[in-house]
């Protein structure tokens, strides 16, 4: 795949996985992000057969070219708890083998928290977890996404990350998911070109940039360092029109899922006239870059 990053939205299966299919398709989108059950609650949804088979298909007969899966956000694999590790780990594992049915290109994985706890060894409570689950499931990458850098939230630097990927034995299957609303908020620079382009230059000395498998598009209401994730309608927060253009137009982003969570510009959820935004954005940032 050459040329553009793929841009699209976060949508709901609601009513059963082939209807995100239909939601992205109405809303434009070249790339979706889904969750395969509630975020907020450990029972896995049992998928049949059937409907992962129609997802499938309504994919294949689509303009969208790229799906990923967000993880649900009560796992910590990093917890000390013998308990939340074993449903945690159940968890993630169950994401990964639903991303293996669906053809997902990864799940989303917020990698863990350190609460009060020393980090270092955190971040190797997780690594057992991340080998665990993808020794237990086939061939979806697991990309862990950077953090906005709350509390003991793991993942707030591209160093911690390089550790997470150390601590899982340089896993082939381990990625990761850059968030740029967090990205700011944990103090990287993202609101200009050259910025942007120092970031990446940083991240690829860190994990590599090969590594790096899909791109959360958001703005932050939050100014640069203030480690909370708010996220804010694209173009209306700090990172402002000028960052998420260049972030839309990232040439190194190209053939990439760039998912936009939301809010959206209309209301909580993200519909067309986000994607009309960030086409728009797209088009600026390229011919900013001198590409369009
Ligand atoms: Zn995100
Ligand atoms: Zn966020």
């Amino acid at each position: 795949m050459t040329g553009l990053p793929l841009l699209g939205l976060h949508v709901s299966p609601a009513g059963g996985l082939p209807k995100a299919v239909e939601r992205g398709v109405e809303r434009g989108c070249e790339s979706i992000q889904i969750f395969t059950q509630s975020p907020r609650r450990w029972a896995p949804t049992n998928h049949t057969d059937e409907s992962i088979a129609e997802f499938r298909e309504a994919l294949a007969a689509s303009p969208i070219q790229s799906v990923v899966i967000h993880a649900l956000y009560l796992s910590n694999a990093a917890t000390p708890d013998p308990e939340l590790r074993e449903k945690s780990l159940t968890a993630i594992t169950h994401s990964l083998r639903v991303g293996d049915a669906i053809g997902a290109a990864g799940v989303v994985l917020h990698p863990g928290s350190a609460k009060d706890g020393h980090v270092g060894e955190a971040i190797e409570r997780c690594g057992d977890v991340f080998q665990e689950a993808l020794a237990e499931s086939e061939n979806c990458p697991l990309l862990l996404e950077d953090t906005a850098g709350a509390g003991g939230t793991l993942g707030r630097s591209f160093e911690e990350l390089a550790a997470l990927l150390e601590v899982s034995g340089g896993h082939e299957r381990i990625g990761f998911c850059l968030d740029s609303c967090h990205l700011l908020a944990s103090g990287y620079d993202v609101r200009t070109e050259e910025a942007l382009d120092g970031v990446l230059a940083d991240a690829d000395a860190q994990f590599g940039l090969d590594r790096l498998r899909c791109i959360h598009v958001n703005d932050s209401q939050t100014p640069l360092g203030s480690n909370r994730d708010r996220h804010a309608p694209l173009g209306t927060g700090e990172i402002g029109e000028v960052g998420i253009a260049a972030v839309v137009s990232e040439p190194r982003f190209a053939g990439l899922p760039v998912i936009f969570e939301g809010p959206g510009i209309e209301g909580k959820e993200p519909m067309p006239a986000d994607m009309e935004i960030m086409r728009r954005l797209r088009d600026e940032g390229r011919s900013a870059r001198g590409l369009a």
